[in-house]
This record gives C-alpha cells, structure tokens and sequence, in this order.
C-alpha cells in the first residue's frame, strides 16, 4: 500500500484532559509522521461545516456544541494505508466498544466526547486537511 495521508483532531474532552503530549506519542509510536500540525478553536459555524453530513442526526446540536467548546488539535498524518491504520489506532466511535489500547479506549469520556477523530476514506481525509490547512504550511 503506498504512503498516504490522513486527517485527525485531538477533540476538546482530549485537550481539556492534558492528553495533548501522550496522544501525539501514541501516534508517532505506532508509525504515523505529522506532517502539518495546529492548536486551535472552531466556531460553531466551523464545526457546523466539518460535520455537515451528520447535521439531519439527533446528535448534531451537541456534536456541534462540543466541537466548538474548546481548543482542538488538527493534524495531517502520513503512513502506508494512513486512513484505515488509524481508524484501527483510535478504535470504535463509542469508547466502551473500543478494543483495549485504542486512543478512544484509552482516552474517551463517551460516544460524543471521544478523545480523537479520524477521517473514513482518502476523499474525506483530503477534504478535512484542506478544510484545516487551506493557508498553512505543509511538508
Ligand atoms: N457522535 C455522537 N453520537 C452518535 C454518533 C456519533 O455524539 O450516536 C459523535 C461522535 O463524536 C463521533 C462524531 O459524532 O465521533 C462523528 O460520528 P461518526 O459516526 O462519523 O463517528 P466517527 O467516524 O468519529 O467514529
Ligand atoms: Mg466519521
């Protein structure tokens, strides 16, 4: 598989926590490179734009309200087989589903405030980098 990249966020329940430091490790430790890197805030309306295909679910609001509650840490990885290597790296979208060592079994609160976000498909991780680091510089 050849070298590609994926999108990720240390989502403002990781941040809040102090798990910055220990979650970066994490994911240099199991082969990901950093390739771009940002602490920062959305806006509601930012969030809002990132989880656009979720905004019909019942969840949407508080998903909403999370996400633009605090820093977050945006971040562009790169790896062979990045998307589906790091969706195995933070595990089930609900923590007491996620196998034990994963980000989110690690570090997740629950189904909503869950520690990490990794993009689904090689489409998708391209569209959240370039939502992220339109403007920054990358390597
Ligand atoms: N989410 C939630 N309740 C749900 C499903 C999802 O609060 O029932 C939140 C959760 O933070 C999740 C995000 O919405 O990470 C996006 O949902 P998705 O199904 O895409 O999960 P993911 O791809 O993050 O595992
Ligand atoms: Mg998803």
């Amino acid at each position: 598989m050849a070298t590609n990249r994926t999108f990720t966020m240390i989502k403002p329940d990781a941040v809040k926590a102090g798990h910055i430091g220990a979650i970066l490790n994490d994911i240099n430790a199991a082969g990901f490179r950093i390739v771009s890197l940002e602490l920062k805030q959305l806006t509601r309306r930012q969030a809002e734009q990132f989880y656009a295909v979720h905004s019909e679910r019942g969840f949407f609001g508080e998903l909403v309200d999370f996400m633009s509650s605090g820093p977050i840490v945006a971040a562009i990885l790169e790896k062979e087989n990045a998307v589906a290597d790091f969706r195995t790296l933070i595990g089930a979208t609900n923590p007491a589903n996620a196998a034990p060592g994963t980000l989110r079994a690690k570090y997740a609160k629950s189904m909503g405030e869950n520690a990490v976000h990794g993009s689904d498909s090689d489409e998708n991780a391209k569209i959240e980098s370039d939502f992220h680091f339109a403007t920054s510089v990358q390597f």
